[in-house]
């Protein structure tokens, strides 16, 4: 399986910030990890024109469910790839959280994105209040209903991604994401069969430099989906760099 490092730029960039992204691709022509950027939605075309025939991809950050009209804001699945998108974040803690997205909106987009050719990713995690009270496996297991039943390794990828670790500086134990990416194989493979063998299931939440190589030593994490330490060329280099040598 080839791993995934993603960066999500979140609502952060303008036109200048693709200088990092030229920086990215100069230091890293042909990592042996696939390498993608989630820009806001305003960059990806341009993103997409300079990244193209380069080791890097680029992704949307969120799609609607409809494939086209009245939705004033909103992008569909087939703009974004229109635009050169490869992949989407679907269902981020922070979509969750700002525009109420239950598991069943997250299902809907998935189908979306899969009708558009495009790669979902699929965001997944615990709050701290839930991982508190020992239910951490429970959510896990009920957010699998956001994940169509007949999704392939070729169109999905899973981020988990423990809320209280997002933006944070603060990470689970390394035991902990081992725990829940076991569970998250078992119940993957229980969900869409034997293809989730090959799902990549990325860890998300204060990925950084420092801790990536441990993160990427843990059996199931097949890379990672990064927000902050995306946003500059060389600490996203060195966690590609550190997931090209796991
Ligand atoms: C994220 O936005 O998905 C994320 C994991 O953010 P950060 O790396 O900043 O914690």
């Amino acid at each position: 399986m080839r791993k995934l490092a993603a960066g999500n730029w979140k609502m952060n960039g303008t036109a200048a910030a693709l200088d990092e992204a030229r920086t990215l691709i100069a230091a890293h022509p042909a990592p042996t990890c696939d390498m993608l950027l989630c820009p806001p939605a305003t960059l990806i075309a341009q993103l997409s024109a300079l990244a193209k025939g380069t080791s890097l991809q680029v992704g949307g950050q969120d799609c609607h469910a409809a494939a086209s009209g009245a939705h004033t804001g909103d992008i569909a699945a087939a703009m974004l790839a229109d635009a050169g998108a490869t992949h989407v974040i679907l269902g981020h803690s922070e979509r969750r959280a700002d525009h109420g997205e239950s598991d069943a909106d997250v299902h809907a987009k998935a189908l979306a994105a899969r009708a558009a050719g495009l790669i979902a990713i699929i965001c997944i995690g615990e709050t701290e209040a839930q991982r508190d009270a020992g239910t951490t496996l429970d959510v896990i297991a009920a957010q699998m209903a956001s994940v169509p039943v007949d999704m392939t390794a070729q169109n999905l990828v899973i981020a988990y991604e423990p809320v209280w670790a997002i933006g944070t500086g603060r990470t689970p134990t390394l035991d902990q994401i081992a725990e829940v990416h076991a569970f998250l194989r078992t119940r993957l493979t229980g969900r869409i069969g034997t293809t989730a063998a090959g799902v990549r299931l990325l860890y998300g939440g204060s990925v950084k430099p420092s801790n990536a190589a441990d993160i990427f030593a843990i059996p199931h994490v097949d890379g990672a989906l990064v927000g902050g330490a995306s946003l500059k060329a060389a600490d996203f280099g060195a966690i590609v760099a550190a997931l090209s040598a796991a």
